[in-house]
């Protein structure tokens, strides 16, 4: 599973970041996302899904491999 971000959808609410640590960030400069990883780990699976759903600004997208 790959997980990806749209930087001008973030709106900064810090959510994932709070949530999969590993694998969210917030850039120093102007806290929008950044990510740390893009190929999840299949004990991350769940986490990623949980954060893209919560995000308030639709700004993080999962695609399952093969799909
Ligand atoms: S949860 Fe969404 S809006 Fe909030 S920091 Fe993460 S990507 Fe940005």
């Amino acid at each position: 599973m790959q997980v990806s971000v749209d930087r001008d959808r973030c709106c900064s609410s810090g959510m994932c970041v709070l949530n999969v640590p590993e694998v969210f960030d917030q850039d120093d400069q102007d806290s929008l996302v950044r990510l740390r990883q893009s190929s999840l780990r299949p004990d991350q699976y769940e986490d990623v899904r949980l954060a893209a759903e919560l995000c308030p600004g639709g700004a993080i997208t999962v695609t399952e491999d093969g799909a």
